[in-house]
C-alpha cells in the first residue's frame, strides 16, 4: 500500500485514464493521496516569442479543465498540469513530491500489448520509485 501515488494522465489517452486511477485507489494507503498529473510540452523560446500573449495561460487552463473532467467524480483525487517534458517532468515531479509509487499506462490506447510507449519507458527507467505499468 502506497502513500502518495501518481498518476500521469497524458489527455489524448481515453479509457486508460479510468482504468489508472482505479488501480490507484486499490492500492492506496487509507488517509493516502493521489496525484493527477498532465504534463504540457514546454514551447521552445524561439517559438515562444511569435505566440499570442496569454495563449500558454489559456492552454494551461483549458488543459486543468478537460484534466478535471478525466478524473471525474473521482474523490481526493488532486488535478496538476505543468510544462515540461514527459518523460523527465514526471519523474522529477514524482521526487519532488515524496511520490512513493507511479501508476502508468503502457502506452497510447490501440498498440501492441508489449509495447512500451516513449514516456512510460522513460519512467521505468529513471523513476526512484516503484512504477505500475498497467497493460
Ligand atoms: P506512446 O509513446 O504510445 O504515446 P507514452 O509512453 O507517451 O506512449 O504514454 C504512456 C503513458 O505515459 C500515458 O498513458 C500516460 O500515463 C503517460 N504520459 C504520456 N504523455 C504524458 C503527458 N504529457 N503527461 C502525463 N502523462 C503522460
Amino acid at each position: 500500500m502506497y502513500e502518495h501515488i501518481l498518476v500521469p494522465i497524458a489527455l489524448d489517452h481515453g479509457n486508460h485514464t479510468a482504468q489508472a486511477l482505479e488501480l490507484a485507489q486499490k492500492l492506496k494507503k487509507e488517509g493516502g493521496r493521489i496525484t493527477a498529473l498532465t504534463v504540457i510540452e514546454e514551447v521552445p523560446p524561439y517559438i515562444a516569442q511569435y505566440i499570442p500573449e496569454g495563449q500558454l495561460e489559456k492552454n494551461l487552463e483549458e488543459a486543468r479543465a478537460q484534466l478535471k473532467a478525466e478524473i471525474g467524480g473521482i474523490p481526493g483525487v488532486k488535478a496538476e498540469v505543468i510544462l515540461g517534458h514527459p518523460g523527465i517532468s514526471i519523474t522529477e515531479y514524482a521526487e519532488n513530491k515524496g511520490v512513493d509509487l507511479i501508476v502508468i499506462a503502457s502506452h497510447r490506447p490501440g498498440l501492441q500489448d508489449y509495447f512500451l510507449g516513449s514516456t512510460a519507458a522513460r519512467v521505468v527507467r529513471h523513476a526512484n520509485c516503484s512504477v505500475h505499468v498497467v497493460r
